[in-house]
């Protein structure tokens, strides 16, 4: 039998209401918790069985102070997602369905910007797509923040690697309205589904 999963690309503190704010970010959320509660229905005190059937992954941007990216480094981006900050966790909604070994950390070298969760690794060193392998995994279901970098970068990456991959078009946020719409359209013609 092959699998779903789903990954939950930088829902992040940071990219909601911090440093980096986007839009759509608290409504993403939401809509996220709503695939999660559709998905579950009537596994209730199964877990086990939604783990293995239907598995979450998570990626975070996960920074050090003083990370290329960052504006005081010579980069494009404000200071954000700093490890060990309030700034990079994932909201506690998400933070029920978070497993240690199912949550992938990217930009932790200071000279490389990482803006696709495919190039982030687990605490076992294991990266998504190897992990999304072992659980047998086919169809993938990506939302997060922000569509224009992260969540598309993640997705080219996964449709690169042999994955279908499925957009879940309101569970996203962005940094600009426009240029959120002109990635849904080429992630589209690219042949990732928008659901
Ligand atoms: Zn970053």
């Amino acid at each position: 039998m092959t699998n779903c999963a789903l990954v939950v690309v930088d829902m992040l503190y940071d990219f909601i209401d911090g440093s980096l704010a986007c839009q759509n970010a608290e409504e993403a959320v939401k809509q996220t918790l709503r695939f999660i509660d559709s998905r579950t229905e009537g596994n209730e005190g199964a877990e086990n069985e939604i783990l293995d059937t239907f598995p979450i992954l998570f990626i975070r941007d996960h920074h050090p102070a003083d990370h290329c990216s960052f504006k005081s480094e010579g980069g494009i981006w404000p200071s954000h997602c700093v490890a060990g900050t309030h700034g990079g966790d994932i909201h506690k909604d998400l933070q029920p369905y978070v497993v240690e070994e199912l949550t992938f950390d990217k930009g932790c070298d200071k000279t490389c910007e990482q803006y696709s969760g495919f190039e982030g690794v687990n605490n076992a060193g294991q990266s998504l797509g190897e992990v999304l392998e072992l659980l047998d995994t086919r169809d993938v279901y990506v939302c997060g923040i922000a569509t224009e970098y992260c969540v598309r970068n993640t997705c080219e990456d996964l449709l690169k690697a042999g994955f279908r991959v499925h957009l879940i078009k309101d569970a996203l946020a962005w940094v600009d309205a426009e240029s959120h719409m002109a990635a849904l359209s080429a992630m589209s013609a690219e042949g990732i589904c928008l659901e």
